[in-house]
């Protein structure tokens, strides 16, 4: 099969890679020339448009940052839709707004072109390994398409409903990573606060109810005030920003999710938002006196 990737980033990059190793022709474009250079070794051939892309594709991946970016490669000049023959099928795995997902697949079924969205959870170790796990929203026949490309890329492919319903899952999982993350800051900060053996604590809770990816991976960096990556506080905090406007469109209240998303901020005011989300205990440990 054809297959284009728009957006050669820390998850475009490996993603095509893995693409044209499973055998797929693979066609791609990224925005800053020479990113994506090192994919020739693999055999991907670079175009010098979204367009060009689409026109070589029979299947178009978009991996790019945030919801009017992927508006810019599907319908700004030399997008997608430009080169897109009538029954092609695009397939939007970057991390945006569900509304604007839906209103993005009416626009190309206008010109024949179908669209299914599978935003990604796994981070840049998964685009590397091939294996992210992936949240399909659209056509059964559609993702029957996109299956075998899906399977060079994922471990794990979850058909979650109609176009959107993939972004809202990829919300709910933000959702609750933020949740995740506070609580374990706050214990973290509680324990040292109160002269406690960090590491201890950390050891002696994670056979109990307690708990977590987080606090088995992430507690020793809040105590050493240090937040290599990771997932990027800056990238956490508009996965939030999309599930809040999510939460407004449905009447949801999500207290914990608003309030990390005004630490986040924070944060990134002061020149954090590419550390680790992780630091979020940043704020916990100055809110409580210590260095953050
Ligand atoms: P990244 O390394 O910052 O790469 C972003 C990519 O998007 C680059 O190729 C960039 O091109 C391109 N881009 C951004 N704005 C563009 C525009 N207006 N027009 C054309 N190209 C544009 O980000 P990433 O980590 O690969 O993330 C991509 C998506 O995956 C995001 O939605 C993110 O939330 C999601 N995601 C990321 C992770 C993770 O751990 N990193 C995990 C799950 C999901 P340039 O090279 O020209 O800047």
């Amino acid at each position: 099969m054809r297959v284009g990737f728009v957006g050669l980033g820390t998850m475009g990059g490996p993603m095509a890679a893995n693409a044209a190793r499973a055998g797929f022709e693979v066609t791609a474009w990224n925005r800053t020339p020479g990113r994506g250079a090192e994919l020739a070794d693999v055999g991907v051939r670079l175009a010098p448009s979204p367009a060009h892309v689409a026109r070589a594709s029979e299947v178009v991946v978009t991996i790019v940052s945030d919801t009017p970016d992927v508006e810019a490669v599907l319908f700004g000049p030399d997008g997608v839709a430009e080169g897109a023959a009538h029954g092609t099928l695009v397939v939007d795995m970057s991390t945006i707004s569900p509304s604007a997902t839906r209103a993005f697949a009416e626009r190309l079924a206008e010109r024949g072109v179908a669209m299914l969205d599978a935003p990604v959870s796994g981070g840049s170790e998964g685009a590397q390994k091939g294996t992210l796990s992936i949240f399909v929203g659209g056509e059964a026949d559609d993702l029957e398409r996109a299956r075998s490309l899906l399977a060079s890329l994922g471990t794990t492919i979850t058909h979650v409903g109609p176009i959107g319903s993939g972004q809202a899952v990829k919300a709910v999982n933000q959702v609750i990573l933020a949740g995740g993350y506070l609580g374990v800051a706050e214990g973290i900060v509680l324990a040292m606060k109160a002269g406690l053996d960090v590491e201890q604590v950390v050891a002696a809770l994670s056979g109990g109810a307690a708990q977590s990816w987080v606090l088995s991976n992430r507690a020793g960096r809040m105590l050493a005030n240090d937040y290599p990556l990771g997932f990027k506080v800056a990238l956490h905090r508009k996965d939030l920003r999309i599930a809040l406007e999510l939460a407004g469109e449905t009447g949801t209240t999500l207290p914990i999710s608003a309030l990390v998303e005004t630490i986040e901020a924070g944060l990134i005011a002061r020149g954090h938002g590419d550390d680790d989300v992780s630091a979020v205990a940043r704020a916990i440990r100055q809110l409580s006196g210590l260095a953050g």
